[in-house]
């Protein structure tokens, strides 16, 4: 739904304007062609899905997977002003190689090129590509490009996420951190309160109560089920587990890059040490 407030121009209640940072590393948050040149050297397998309408390639990158191994998803870049995510996640990619992980990972840095290039939450046709693919007002999926790409690999990804998918988001007017949870089970699981660990050590806390979407409870909004890709899954694809990170978009990008990537690097370590302790 587009509105007029002010001179603002307003998209499901967000404003459509990039959100564009410098990093530590010269480079601006929205430098794409920089992102995929280094993930080209990250050493993982890489693949293209699909073009988005300006020709602008969304990939999967994966590790050598073991059959037997658990297979983890994580994505990033699905609103494109949410910046940390893909650089974190990058951050990710480029030591991977140098770690012996026994998870069998599937990646995807940027699902939202277009919006990452511009800095900005939506796609070239300035719409979500978090939605539409169940749970729509009209019933029918309303798919995106992007989200065309991503549901054409669907029965594909539900397999490469089934032991768990983590979605790094942020949120440009939050300076809390909080996570949704998405399991068979009413409070959040251990995976989740280790996430949570990392990310209130370096941010507070959402206080209890309403948020963009769902209800905080003592930093967690759990099983949100409100038609995203985690919903889409969990729900559908029958994942194990959806884990959706919030870091806060008013602080300073480079600590929220750091976090993001202490984050990812948690979620998977939870699943390689998994099987000591779980
Ligand atoms: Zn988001």
């Amino acid at each position: 739904m587009e509105r007029k407030s002010g001179n603002k121009i307003m998209i499901n209640g967000r404003e459509l304007r990039p959100y564009i940072w410098n990093l530590y590393n010269g480079h601006k948050t929205n430098d794409i062609d920089y992102y995929y040149t280094r993930m080209m050297e990250s050493g993982l397998k890489v693949e293209e899905l699909g073009k988005t309408d300006n020709d602008l390639p969304i990939f999967l990158l994966q590790n050598d997977h073991v059959k037997g191994q658990p297979n983890i998803m994580i994505m990033s870049g699905v609103h494109g002003e949410e910046t940390a995510g893909p650089w974190g996640l990058l951050n990710v990619m480029m030591k991977l190689k140098l770690m012996k992980i026994h998870v069998n990972i599937s990646i995807i840095p940027i699902m939202n090129p277009y919006g990452f290039s511009k800095g900005i939450r939506f796609n070239a046709d300035l719409k979500s590509i978090n939605s539409g693919y169940f749970r729509t007002k009209s019933g029918k999926p309303e798919l995106t490009t992007e989200g065309e790409i991503f549901n054409r690999n669907f029965v594909r990804f539900s397999e490469l996420a089934r032991n768990g998918f983590l979605s790094c988001h942020e949120d440009v007017m939050e300076k809390h951190f909080f996570i949704y949870e998405i399991i068979n089970g009413t409070k959040p699981d251990f995976y989740c309160n280790e996430i949570q660990l990392i990310g209130i050590k370096y941010f507070d806390k959402q206080p209890d109560g309403p948020t963009y979407d769902g209800t905080v409870k003592d930093g967690v909004v759990m099983n949100e089920k409100d038609g995203t890709i985690d919903d889409y899954l969990f729900t559908i694809g029958g994942i194990h587990r959806a884990i959706t990170t919030e870091t806060p978009g008013t602080a300073d990008i480079n600590k929220r890059v750091y976090v993001t990537e202490q984050l990812i690097t948690k979620f998977i370590e939870l699943y390689n040490a998994g099987r000591f302790f779980i």
